[in-house]
């Protein structure tokens, strides 16, 4: 069972994917991502991307099985998902690899964007990493996934309608205003360089939670250029190190690619960044979605920005 099914109220899609419930229980000592497993049999690789076998979308997807009703309306769950493998390496992480092996890493991911991206249905490729038991990763081996829709998904529309409607109103770049505010105050800038800079959101709603903004107005990673993608793997390298010596463990994270749609639009006033989502505010205590955040949209933030900033930014790596 696989379908996608439109909310009315939210006026969004919403993926069932049931059959990912059948998904093998893989014995605890095989990794199907290393070097040698069916999949992977070489180890001759840097970066690599693999289907995923267990997907909630497909390219050739079963008929829904609800009838399409106006108010109740359903389309085949059609896309794409697909895993990318960082490295052969089953024992490390993506800070741990060297700026040069994330600098491919960042092309390879261009890459796909652009190549998922060109099929006529696909409208918007979410390059994401989830890290983590506790967010539900049952594979330690470093690696991300790329999921592409034949729609916009909500959050994304969200911040396109915000930049467009900001443009309107002062004829500048939503994205780069904020940007700017950030580098001048400094309180919230956890890392930066000449064409890069990360920073806790004056706004955050997860404590630890930062976004990474190239300076200079892009919209994807196809944008930007060699010295760009280089200084971005080195701020990468910084946070996931930062990260991890935080609370003296490996931190889970999400990690989030938000470019523009693959729609063949045009979308001036968006700017490429990258988001993380931290559900841990110490080492032992995790923020839970609560009724104000799920029921109202709400979200409270237990620590100041301005302080958990300054925390990431004073951790030597
Ligand atoms: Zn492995
Ligand atoms: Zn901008
Ligand atoms: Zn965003």
């Amino acid at each position: 069972m696989g379908e996608l099914r439109w909310n009315p109220v939210f006026k969004e899609w919403i993926i069932v994917a049931a059959h990912r419930q059948a998904r093998p229980q893989l014995p605890e000592d095989f990794c199907p991502f290393c070097p040698g497993a069916p999949e992977v049999p070489t180890s001759d690789w840097k970066v690599k991307f693999l289907p995923n076998k267990f997907a909630s979308l497909s390219m050739d997807p079963p008929n829904p099985i609800s009838k399409n009703e106006s108010l109740f309306q359903v389309k085949p769950a059609k896309g794409q998902c697909e895993i990318i493998l960082y490295t052969p390496e089953h024992n490390t992480t993506l800070g741990k690899l060297p700026v040069e092996h994330i600098h491919t890493l960042i092309d390879f991911w261009a890459e796909r964007y652009e190549i998922i991206g060109s099929q006529d249905f696909i409208k918007y490729v979410l390059i994401f990493e989830n890290r983590g038991r506790e967010i539900g990763v049952s594979l330690d081996h470093p690696h991300g996934q790329i999921y592409s829709f034949g729609f916009i998904p909500p959050n994304i529309q969200q911040e396109i309608n915000s930049g467009n409607e900001y443009f309107q109103e002062t004829n500048r770049c939503l994205f780069c205003d904020i940007v700017d505010r950030e580098i001048k105050d400094g309180s919230r800038t956890v890392l930066e360089n000449s064409d890069i800079i990360c920073f806790v959101p004056f706004y955050a709603t997860w404590p630890y939670g930062v976004h990474i903004y190239p300076k200079r107005h892009v919209q994807s990673l196809l944008d930007m250029n060699e010295t760009e993608r280089k200084n971005l793997a080195q701020i990468l390298k910084e946070i996931l190190l930062k990260y991890d010596k935080l609370f003296d463990m490996p931190l889970p994270y999400e990690m989030i690619f938000h470019q523009q749609p693959s729609d063949n639009k045009k979308y001036p006033n968006y700017h490429f960044h990258i988001e993380f989502y931290i559900i841990h505010r110490a080492r032992n205590k995790i923020k839970y979605l609560g009724g104000c955040e799920q029921g109202g949209g709400v979200f409270v933030n237990p620590i100041t920005p301005e302080v958990t900033a300054a925390e990431l930014r004073d951790i030597k790596i």
